[in-house]
């Protein structure tokens, strides 16, 4: 299997390739195979790529909205007909099954362009009258932004970052997470065969090292990173000394409440999108499953039964629920964590390993019981298809032990009773939370952590706030009034 792509970057309306760039392995994580080989960009692509995205940013903002829209659009439309290509694509980069890709990655990138392109025309600003002056503002684009992704959703994410900035007129430089490259590419293909003009998406390869140079460049307005804490701390630290906007979409160890009078069935079926999902590599997954104690042993014996049922398999076998992890390093992160808890005297209920393929990343679907909150398990990011099941009696009780997190990315409750439900979200500190549903993002809705989960939001109305900039203007009417 091979998907080599016509170069490594995508720079000033073309492919670019530089092959003294520090060699990339791309690596399809269900058999291992290097299916692709890519250079890191160079400080001659780097160059490039920010001259160009400078250099057409300004006439970009100078068209008008409608227009840019329908780029947009066109765009949608492409990436609808080629989903069937793209998604077996997005699967290769990253192993998730197909059957989760072909609904999931490029659809909801898809949405966020087509959301985008909707908005972009009525964002306007407003007129603030003052007697006989008044005030007007315009709200203006950033210039050039640079996105940085992860490499759990590297097509969406791209999307995400490219929709809301180039509909309010701001050109992007894309970095995407060196073990899923491929993507974005296509993205920047898409965009270009759709209309839009050279320069304004770019895509760069490399490690932290290419992304850390585009932040600290005196071209560059705002930084967007999805990632770690500890690199989401890095670049914004890298942003702040140029005082550049930043949204920081980092990671999380949300809580997923579940009261003892929930729908059970819904209650786990919940837990187990939050958790298995996406091999489990979701930043907003709910990997501290607070059940209350009345419903804990049926919770736990239906869990148990439906996770014996998960298939995993060939990604590419459209009945696989379950594919490998990302790399192998990542595995070894993962099957660590299972050792750690196991250790820590956490119940393993089911899973707990390696799977049994005979090639891949894969492990187990594993669910450990009876996890306190000092536990490793329920204290850091795993990453994997790794849920730990902790018990609670009282509502204000579980109220504190969710809070006592340093994330605040994301957060669940399960209830019948909607005034519980509303009054325990309202205590919780997370920047997006669902009753009676779990991890849901779609485009419409504001997505974001508190905390160390980030700053910021993408998606919805509130990111237009994070790709423009307000300009004020007072427009006097009559002759100056001076004492001098
Ligand atoms: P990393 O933080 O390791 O990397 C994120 C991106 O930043 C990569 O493209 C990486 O490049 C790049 N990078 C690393 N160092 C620097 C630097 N100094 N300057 C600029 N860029 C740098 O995250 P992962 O890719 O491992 O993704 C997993 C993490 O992402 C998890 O913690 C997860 O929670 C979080 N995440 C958050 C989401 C959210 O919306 N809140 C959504 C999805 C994931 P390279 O990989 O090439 O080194």
């Amino acid at each position: 299997m091979q998907a080599q792509p016509k170069a490594s970057h995508f720079v000033n309306g073309a492919y670019l390739e530089d092959p003294a760039g520090a060699p990339i392995d791309v690596i399809y994580p269900a058999t291992g195979a290097v299916i692709a080989r890519l250079h890191e960009a160079t400080p001659a692509v780097i160059e490039a790529a920010l001259a160009s995205a400078k250099a057409a940013q300004k006439a970009w903002a100078a068209t008008r909205p409608v227009e840019r829209s329908r780029i947009l659009r066109r765009a949608v439309d492409l990436i609808r007909d080629r989903n069937a290509e793209l998604s077996l694509l997005e699967t290769l980069d990253t192993g998730k099954p197909l059957q989760e890709t072909t609904v999931a990655d490029w659809p909801s990138g898809a949405d966020a362009l087509e959301f985008f392109a909707g908005l972009a025309p009525s964002v306007t600003g407003e007129t603030v009258p003052l007697g006989r002056d008044f005030v007007y503002t315009l709200r203006e684009p950033l210039g050039v932004c640079v996105g940085i992704g992860a490499w759990n959703y590297p097509s969406q994410i791209a999307c995400w970052k490219a929709a809301p900035a180039l509909s309010l007129g701001n050109a992007m430089i894309f970095k995407p997470s060196e073990v899923t490259p491929l993507g974005a590419l296509k993205l920047a293909e898409i965009l270009v065969e759709a209309g839009l003009p050279a320069g304004l998406f770019n895509v760069v390869q490399g490690r932290g090292a290419v992304g850390a140079a585009l932040v600290t460049d005196p071209r560059v307005a705002k930084v967007s990173l999805t990632g770690s804490v500890p690199t989401g701390r890095r670049v914004y630290a890298a942003a702040a000394d140029g005082v550049r906007h930043v949204t920081m979409e980092l990671g999380g160890k949300s809580p997923l409440i579940i009261f003892d009078d929930a729908d059970v069935e819904s209650a786990i079926g919940a837990a187990m999108l939050g958790n298995f999902y996406s091999t489990g590599q979701i930043c907003s997954n709910g990997t501290r499953v607070f059940v209350q104690t009345g419903i804990k042993d049926r919770f736990l014996s239906r869990l148990a039964e439906r996770t014996a049922s998960i298939r995993l398999g060939d990604p590419l076998d459209m009945e696989t629920q379950l594919g490998p992890l990302v790399s192998e390093a990542h595995m070894q992160k993962v099957l660590n964590y299972m050792q750690i808890a196991e250790r820590e005297g956490a119940t393993l209920i089911c899973g707990g390993g390696r799977a049994a393929l005979n090639s891949g990343f894969y492990v187990q679907p594993t669910v450990f019981a009876n996890v306190t909150d000092d536990m490793t398990l329920a204290r850091e990011e795993v990453f994997g298809p790794v849920m730990a099941v902790l018990d609670f009696d009282s509502e204000d009780e579980v109220i504190a032990r969710a809070n006592d997190t340093e994330f605040g990315l994301a957060a669940g409750v399960f209830t019948a009773d909607l005034t519980r439900g509303h009054r325990v979200v309202g205590q919780l500190e997370a920047g997006t939370c669902w009753i009676n549903a779990y991890n849901l993002t779609p485009v419409e809705g504001p997505f974001g952590g508190v905390k160390l989960s980030g700053v910021g939001r993408e998606n919805s109305k509130a990111a237009v706030e994070h790709y423009t900039q307000i300009k004020s203007v007072y427009v006097g009417m009559g002759p100056v009034d001076s004492p001098y």
